[in-house]
């Protein structure tokens, strides 16, 4: 994507570069696409809020540009799992102070009472951090928001019904009494919702009313209650309750190619991977390629340099399966992905130096997608795109605001072709 009339806003890069230096590579966020699924998702929770679940940088597509669109589309929430990705988040430009962000994964000794000061909503799963939350909340003066979070059979973070949720609701509503706390929510996480049937999935949604139910009986009434990640939300109407919590699905990624494609449910993929081929070259048959000699030319071919590798995140176990498209044909890695390029088998065509490489995007350019590259190496698209490096740059693509205005950082060009050109 060389033509200089497309559509660049915001560079995650400090300097704007200019459009005379293509990038070597760089993953193409388009916002458009993410304020869509935004709303496609709150059409299929309508009864809900909706959390744009923006951890680790937004699945890899940038927290802050994220965070900005999803909440400008109608998200009401944002959760990240760190409390330092929610502090980050509180206060940034372009994020309204009466959104409400949640984070989850706390360690003992963590930033409790900037959380409390910054009124984020943080989650306790055991007496620990409800005595840690409590005593900062009493050196803060103000009470915490905090979400009580249930283990109803996931068998990772959460507390264990029972005792041990007896007591700690016992302790949080004592904590509520003096004022230090306030149960904003109560809400668990599934194990299989990616797998609609799943048996586990009534049995977590029972024990969630229980312990629930319990809770408000014992004096609790929080403003939330939720259990729905992406997978639920599309497919499980039942698990909606207060708020749905949707991550992948934001990112126009399909939680699980079992239960659909991303089109099947009105999603769109919002990252393109690209790079510009660094090099095109004869070679005779018989030539080994890359680190090992995993592929060996079978005639005289010409063979394309990739200008990314594992540094950048594109999977090592991709080697000899990954897909990418290069002058309308879709290729195949031969041999090994290294740490910063790899090599394709361009068959005796051959493109110019600089030619585009797509390694994955929407797919309607005839492109490959997260997911093939998720089949190629043996794991889930959420993977692909979490772990594209930071060597990459993000450049976001929004025709939306293109049109009443450049977005920060301004236009490197001008131009605004609509999505369906791409
Ligand atoms: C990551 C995460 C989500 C979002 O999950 P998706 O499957 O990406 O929608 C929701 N809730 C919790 C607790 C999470 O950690």
């Amino acid at each position: 994507m060389s033509d200089p009339s497309e559509t660049l806003c915001a560079m995650s890069t400090t300097a704007p570069l200019p459009s005379t230096n293509p990038l070597r590579a760089r993953a193409e966020i388009d916002l458009a696409a993410l304020r869509a699924n935004v709303r496609t998702l709150r059409a299929h929770a309508p009864g809900a809020a909706l959390m744009a679940v923006v951890k680790s940088e937004a699945y890899g597509h940038g927290a802050l540009p994220c965070a900005r669109a999803a909440v400008e589309a109608g998200a009401d929430w944002l959760g990240t799992a760190t409390p330092e990705e929610a502090l980050a988040l509180r206060g940034a430009e372009g994020i309204p102070a009466d959104v409400r962000i949640m984070c989850w994964l706390w360690t003992p000794g963590g930033p409790w009472r900037e959380a409390i000061e910054a009124d984020l909503d943080v989650s306790v799963s055991g007496m620990w951090a409800l005595r840690e939350v409590a005593e900062a909340a009493r050196r803060a003066g103000r009470p915490a928001r905090v979400q009580l979070k249930a283990d109803t059979g996931l068998g990772r973070n959460g507390c264990q019904p029972g005792d041990d949720w007896a007591e700690l609701v016992a302790q949080a509503a004592r904590a509520e009494g003096e004022g230090l706390v306030r149960v904003t929510g109560l809400w668990s996480h599934f194990a299989c919702a990616d797998e609609p049937g799943h048996p586990s999935i009534a049995v977590q949604l029972g024990r969630f009313r229980e312990m629930v139910s319990y809770a408000e009986g014992e004096g609790l009434s929080p403003e939330v209650r939720h259990i729905a990640n992406s997978p639920a939300t599309l497919t499980l109407p039942e698990a909606h309750f207060d708020l749905v919590r949707t991550g992948i699905a934001l990112y126009g990624i399909s939680p699980s190619p079992e239960i659909g494609t991303p089109a099947d449910f009105g999603l769109r993929p919002v990252m393109t991977l690209s790079a510009s081929l660094a090099l095109v070259k004869h070679v005779p048959g018989g030539h080994g390629v890359s680190y090992g000699h995993r592929y060996t030319t079978a005639g005289e071919t010409t063979l394309g340099l990739v200008p990314l590798g594992y540094a950048d995140g594109v999977p090592r176990h991709a080697s000899g399966t990954g897909p990418v498209l290069i002058g309308g044909k879709w290729r195949t890695v031969a041999g090994r992905i290294a740490m910063d390029q790899f090599v394709v088998d361009l068959g005796g065509d051959e493109p110019p130096p600089g030619a585009e490489a797509v390694l994955f995007g929407p797919g309607d350019r005839g492109e490959p997608t997260a997911e093939d590259w998720a089949q190629a190496a043996g794991t889930i698209a959420y993977e692909i795109v979490t772990r594209i490096g930071t060597r990459v740059p993000r450049v976001y693509v929004d025709e939306e605001s293109m049109r009443s205005g450049p977005a920060a950082g301004g236009p490197r060009s001008a131009g605004n072709r609509p999505s369906g050109d791409r």
